[in-house]
Formats: C-alpha cells, structure tokens, sequence
C-alpha cells in the first residue's frame, strides 16, 4: 500500500496539486505548497464546509455563525488553554552524542542515527515560538496558533453581543495552526503548517452529550455525502488515558488511508474548560446569563476540528483508480493502465475541459477558444489541445475533470458539442448556446 501512496504523490506533483515547500532548496521541514490544481481542490473542500457548516445547518436557536481571528494571539491565551503545560508536549528522548530528538515511544535504546546514547525522556512543547515588536526576548515573545478555536474562544462573548444570540449557537472558522511536529510524516498528513476547519457549539451543559451526538452524525454524513466509500470512514471513541487534555469526550473520525486507519477529525466535548480557565486567567466573566433559566454559567463547548488537509488527502486516496487503458473508444486497448481520479464534482478542481477534435485545423481551434473563452468565467476550465484526443481524455481523467467537451466538425456546422460524462462515459450533443445552463444543472449535484 505504500506504493500507492507514491503513486498518488507523483500525481499530485506531476499535475500541479501538491509540491514540496522550498525544493530547490532540497525542501523544508515537512511543508508543502498547494499548486494550480491543489489550491482550487483545497478551496472546494473549505468552501463545501463552510456551506454545510453555515449555510445547510438548521439547528435550534442561533445558528452557526462565521469568524476569521488573528493568528498571532497573547501568549496569556496559551498559558491558559493549557497548551504550554504538559498537556500539548510529545515525550521525546534526546541523543546525548548528536542532539537528535526522537519521540520516545517510537525510539529504542540507542540513536538510530548515530548509535549514542540516549536522554530520559521528557516533554517537548509542539507550540511554535516567535518575536512580535522589535527586541526577540521573552517579553515579546508569543506563538503562532496550535489551533484556531482560541481565537473562537477570545470572541465568544464579542460575537455572543454583536450578534445578539442565545445559546445553543455555533462558531465557525477555517484557518492556519502551526505544531512543531516532531516526527512528520506521510505526506500532507502529519505537516507542522496545516489548515484546520473548526466549528465550535455552545449548549447548556445538560444538552452536551445530546449535540455530541448529534455533531458526530453530521460531520460523518459530511464527508459520506462527498464522495468518500463508507468502508473506509469510522468513528471511534477515545478512552480517557488517550484523550486531548481539554476533552471530557473524544470522537476520532478516521478515515482508512494506505498508510492505515487514521484520525482525519476530532469531536470533543471541551465541557467548560476553556471559557472558565479564560475567565480565570483574565479576570473577565465570561459566563452566559440564560433568560430562561435565570442562571449564570459555562456552556459547555461541543467542537468539531477537521483537518483541510488531511480531508483533501483523503478524498484524493478515495477517488484514486487504476483501469485497464482503452476505457475511451477512441484510445487503442494497450497493456497500460489509467488513472481515474473519481473526485465528487464538488471536490474537483477542474470541472470542465475543452478539447478540439485535432490540432491542425484552424476553424476547429478557433471555435475550441471560443468555446473555452464563453465557460472560463462560469467553470473552472481547462483548454488542451496536445497530442491525441484519447490522451487528452487520459490526461482529464487523471485529474477528475467530471465533463469534458469534444469540438469537431459538426460543431462547425450545428454550434453543438460533445459533453463527456467522467463517470459513465455517456456522450451527447449539447448547443452551445445552452452550455452554461446544462453544465450548470450538471454540476449543482
Ligand atoms: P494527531 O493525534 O494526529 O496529532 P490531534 O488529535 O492532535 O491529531 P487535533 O488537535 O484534534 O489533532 O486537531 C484536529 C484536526 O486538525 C485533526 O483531526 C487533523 O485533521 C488536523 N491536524 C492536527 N494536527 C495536524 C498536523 N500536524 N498536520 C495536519 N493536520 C493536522
């Protein structure tokens, strides 16, 4: 399985999703860079949630609303959230001969580098340090987000009165965390700079268990809904010993990459944990006056964290097909295989191509530009005019393009067009004149 997991790399480079951070400079610390294609897929993803999150949600009460905060905070925020304590540190073992850190459940006795020896372990914090202001000494020094519902929290009561809302209501938003992950690793999934997509709800503490049901179901429909094969999603809770340090119940959905079942998201039940060490820390009372009750109190924190990138990793490996070539009638059967990226039409990054029939006639190519030039602000399109049409299907295929449009000689006469279906390889004649429309109502589902 590990070499579909290079396949699957190799692809994202080669067609412009994902490259490596820095690599003329022979790469850097387990980063990449989105390319052309990554960045539209990416952007599908976010914007699926966001949708889904603030849009389709019809729960009680308030709603889910959105905020977009700061990634620098005030370091306090982190003293009390409790991520510069024990609870955000990996145990890691230090070789006394080349200084190399390893995580000590992962290492054994000696330095798999070096062969020295090595330290007891003790606790490294994965928060990323840096310098605000002028001077870099501990007075200004801060860190860049671990993860974005601080910034959700710093705004709880700011959004509670501009908004004029009543718990239950939600807070969402999509946004950089940065960890100085110690051992990185398998591609895009364990980064030490990744987007998170977070929602946090705020309930009465008797309502807790009840939304955290609820969010599971929802979020697991979520990634159901676009496309992923439920045989390789589940949800699993985590026993306490295991769970984050501000969880009084955790729910890991995971999804069954080639390197195993991993967490893609995490449900928490943060209980008050949050919103009281916050007001311990800043003095400020934070606690909810419910009208109804004429109580003051905590809401208990029900958040659903997804990783924008692990979730793009994992409808990439999910859509990933190999078949045997020949699957387009114009392409000769030969012993080489396609790859068919069946990405849900909402997740794929191109959604239409524009393929004249043959290059070397002029009329065709223009009308192929024209055609390219009428749908370019509507779709994301790509225009391909290079080597054979069976290639060029290949080549659309290997992206996930869901539509692609053939332009040959009765287009000329008739101002149609050929649209290929990726999935059912179903071909029609559609007017151009009636293009955006049809690929419009193809494309909404
Ligand atoms: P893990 O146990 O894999 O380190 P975590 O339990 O620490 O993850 P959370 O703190 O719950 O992760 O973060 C919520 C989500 O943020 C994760 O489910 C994941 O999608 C994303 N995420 C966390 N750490 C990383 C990372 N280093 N790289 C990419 N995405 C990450």
């Amino acid at each position: 399985m590990a070499d579909l997991m290079e396949k699957i790399v190799s692809l994202c480079k080669r067609r412009g999703f994902v490259y490596q951070s820095s690599e003329i400079y022979g790469g850097f610390g387990s980063c990449y860079d989105f390319g052309p294609l990554g960045v539209e897929m990416k952007n599908n993803i976010k914007k699926a949630w966001w949708d889904e999150m603030t849009k389709k949600q019809s729960p009680p009460a308030g709603g889910i609303v959105g905020l977009d905060a700061a990634i620098l905070m005030s370091p306090k925020v982190w003293q009390a959230s409790g991520h510069l304590t024990a609870g955000f540190a990996d145990e890691l073992a230090e070789c006394k001969a080349c200084k190399k850190r390893f995580r000590a459940d992962l290492v054994g006795k000696t330095c798999s580098e070096c062969g020295g020896e090595l330290t007891p372990p003790r606790k490294f914090n994965l928060m990323m340090k840096t310098f605000v202001g002028p001077v870099e000494d501990e007075a200004n020094q801060t860190y860049l987000r671990a993860e974005t519902c601080q910034g959700i929290y710093m705004n709880f009561e700011n959004v509670l009165n501009s908004m004029r809302l009543k718990i239950p209501f939600g807070i969402a938003q999509i946004g950089k965390a940065f960890r100085n992950e110690i051992t990185p690793k398998d591609f895009i999934y364990r980064t030490r700079e990744f987007e998170q997509m977070e929602m946090q709800w705020f309930c009465r503490p008797k309502d807790a268990d009840i939304f955290f049901e609820r969010w599971q179901k929802e979020r697991l429909k979520w990634y159901l809904n676009l496309g992923i094969k439920k045989e390789n999603l589940r949800a699993i809770e985590v026993p306490k010993k295991e769970r984050a340090h501000y969880a009084k119940k955790q729910t890991d959905i995971e999804y069954r990459f080639p390197f195993g079942w991993q967490e893609i998201e995490g449900i928490h039940n943060r209980g008050d944990w949050d919103l009281s060490n916050h007001a311990k820390y800043s003095g400020e009372d934070l606690r909810y006056y419910d009208e109804e009750t004429k109580e003051k109190y905590f809401p208990y924190i029900i958040e659903t964290s997804g990783g924008a990138d692990r979730s793009f990793l994992a409808f990439l490996c999910d859509a990933y097909q190999e078949i045997p070539s020949g699957r387009t009638k114009t392409t000769k059967p030969t012993k080489e295989i396609e790859i068919l990226l069946k990405l849900h039409k909402k997740i794929a990054p191109v959604k239409v191509a524009v393929l004249p029939l043959v290059k070397n006639k002029p009329k065709l190519i223009k009308k192929a530009k024209e055609i390219y030039q009428l749908l370019k602000p509507n779709f994301v399109c790509q225009y391909d005019e290079l080597g054979s049409i069976g290639r060029r299907y290949r080549r659309v295929d290997e992206i996930g393009v869901p539509y692609s449009l053939t332009i040959d000689f009765e287009t000329l006469k008739q101002e149609d067009v050929t649209v290929r279906d990726r999935d059912t390889m179903k071909q029609e004649r559609v007017k151009i004149s009636e293009l955006i429309e049809v690929l419009e109502e193809k494309l909404k589902n």
